[in-house]
Order: C-alpha cells, then sequence, then structure tokens
C-alpha cells in the first residue's frame, strides 16, 4: 500500500539547506497498523505529511497504492489526499460545526455522495463510534476523548485505504487514550484500512503490527510484533 525507496529530503535552500531525510526505505502492507517512534525532530511527521500528499519528497521514490508522489503533479497529491484519512494530535476538529457536520466533511471533500447519504452515512459512523447520542452537539461540549473519536469518524467515513495519524493520544489520559486507539484499531480491522501512526505513547504501542523507529532522519529499526 505505501512504498517508500531511498527517500531524501531537505528543507531550505542554499546555506540553509538542512537534509531532513536520509536514504528512508519502508514497506507497509495492506491491513498492517504500524507505528512510527523517535525523538521530537527526528522527521516522522514530515514522512507522514509526504504519504499523506501534502508535500512532495524531492529525490527517492514514494509509492500511494502504486502512484508515484515523488515530484508528482498537484492533481496527484491531491489524488492521495483523498485516499487517506487523518486524525490530529488536537484532533482538528471545527469549532464552529457540531460533531455531524464536522464527519460529513470527511465525505464532502470526496465530492461523490448526495447531502441526504451524506447525511445518514455521518450519522452512522458517529453511532459506530459510540456517539449516537451526541450528534448535534459543537466540539466544546465534548469531552477530549469524544472529539479524538469524533476526528476518528471523520477520517474513517469514507473509507479510506490509509489513515495517518500523528501523537493522536497525545492530549488524552491513559484510559481515554486507550479506548481511542482501540477505536482505530478496531474500525481498520472491519475496514481492511492500514494506518499508520506516529506517538510518543509507550502505552499504546502493542496495537501495532510493526514498530518503525526514527533517529536524526534515519529508519533505525524495523520491528515485527504480531506472530506470523
Ligand atoms: P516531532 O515529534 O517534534 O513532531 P518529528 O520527528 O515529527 O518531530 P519533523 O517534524 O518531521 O520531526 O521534523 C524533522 C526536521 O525537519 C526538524 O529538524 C524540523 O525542524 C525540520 N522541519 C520540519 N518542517 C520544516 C519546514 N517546513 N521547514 C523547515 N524545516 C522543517
Amino acid at each position: 500500500v505505501i512504498s517508500i525507496n531511498h527517500l531524501d529530503h531537505s528543507f531550505g535552500e542554499g546555506q540553509l539547506r538542512k537534509q531532513v531525510l536520509f536514504d528512508i526505505c519502508l514497506e507497509i502492507f495492506a491491513g498492517e497498523i504500524v507505528i512510527m517512534t523517535g525523538p521530537s525532530g527526528s522527521g516522522k511527521t514530515t514522512i507522514l505529511t509526504m504519504v499523506g500528499g501534502l508535500r512532495s519528497p524531492q529525490s527517492g521514490s514514494l509509492k500511494l497504492l502504486g502512484q508515484e508522489l515523488c515530484n508528482a503533479s498537484s492533481e496527484k497529491l491531491v489524488q492521495a489526499r483523498r485516499n487517506n484519512g487523518y486524525i490530529f494530535q488536537a484532533h482538528n476538529l471545527h469549532r464552529s460545526l457540531t460533531a455531524l457536520e464536522n464527519v460529513r466533511m470527511g465525505l464532502e471533500v470526496q465530492g461523490k455522495l448526495s447531502w441526504a447519504e451524506m447525511q445518514t452515512r455521518a450519522v452512522e459512523m458517529l453511532t459506530h463510534v459510540g456517539l449516537g447520542d451526541h450528534v448535534h452537539k459543537y466540539p466544546e461540549n465534548l469531552s477530549g476523548g469524544m472529539k479524538q473519536r469524533v476526528a476518528i469518524a471523520r477520517a474513517l467515513v469514507s473509507h479510506p485505504a490509509v489513515v495517518l495519524a500523528d501523537e493522536p493520544t497525545a492530549a488524552l489520559d491513559s484510559k481515554s487514550g486507550r479506548d481511542v486507539v482501540n477505536l482505530m484499531q478496531k474500525l481498520a480491522k472491519e475496514q481492511g484500512c492500514t494506518i499508520l501512526m506516529v506517538t510518543h505513547d509507550n502505552r499504546i504501542l502493542d496495537v501495532a503490527d510493526r514498530i518503525v523507529h526514527m533517529e536524526d532522519g534515519r529508519l533505525q529499526t524495523n520491528t515485527v510484533l504480531t506472530a506470523a
């Protein structure tokens, strides 16, 4: 699903140029949950944004569902964004929209369904994540864990091939964090999607099929956790 080969990336120009990724090679298969760990500044978010089609890699190869994203056209990057669902640390919900409207946005960007179909699917998805009684609430009236469940519903409502999560439990207490990752794992299994998650949270590493560790822009280890 994700195939990264000899990927390098630098930010800045001339004397300010700084290489942040060095010869990254990583293969992620359909249905896997892969967790990426590593110290701050090691390049994890940069990789995530590239897989997500938010930034184009400069050299090497990065294929998402067989499509090359290295030096890709903006149309290809837009398509890549449609194949991904995102979950961020700070949930990134629109404060002026209800839970239902936030989740519906996950379908509106796809532009495939009628308004009524999107409304029905968004309600179903919120019910599925245990928020059926809260669909008309605004983010400020939901707890941190509930907001993150809305963000998960928004990311998965369009059945993306890949879900990218950047520190999804960082703002949560351990019980809510555990609930959130268990929910992501359950939905990923049901939908058959692949998850690539960045985290510093050692308490949730057990949901991974594989852990990859980054140091100073280099991939250091690649550990398979699930029994074959
Ligand atoms: P964190 O855990 O703190 O989010 P990270 O491992 O995700 O860290 P990145 O955010 O990928 O690390 O950053 C890798 C390096 O690239 C850092 O040195 C950072 O300062 C630099 N960097 C990231 N984005 C940019 C940018 N837009 N312009 C210049 N440098 C950047």
